[in-house]
């Protein structure tokens, strides 16, 4: 089922949190709505903690979740190479899963 949510990168707002391109450009991950559609069962993203942004440092939009904070989970199975984490040791995803810490659908 579709579940529309608040849109996690701009915080609901429509606009682009870092104003790389002008103070009034749209929100590239929710295209100025504020709000994104995402397939339910949803999770919240733990490689961005659900807030959308790269934990890396780059204004750009969380490499996991797309900068929606959250992502369809489905029927999983915990990661056994990050336990879960969703993260590798070098700090990027984990490669097994995607930085989701888990896999499966
Ligand atoms: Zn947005
Ligand atoms: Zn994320
Ligand atoms: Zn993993």
């Amino acid at each position: 089922m579709l579940k529309i949510i608040k849109c996690a990168f701009c915080s609901g707002t429509g606009k682009d949190p870092f104003d790389l391109l002008s103070p009034i450009a749209h929100c590239l991950v929710c295209d100025g709505t504020g709000q994104v559609e995402l397939e339910e069962p949803l999770k919240k993203c733990i490689f961005c903690a659900g807030t959308g942004k790269n934990p890396l440092g780059a204004r750009i939009p969380c490499i996991v979740c797309g900068g929606k904070g959250r992502y369809n989970c489905g029927s999983q199975t915990i990661c056994f190479q990050c336990n879960g984490t969703g993260k590798s040791t070098d700090g990027l995803p984990c490669t097994r899963c995607g930085g989701k810490g888990f896999y499966g659908n």
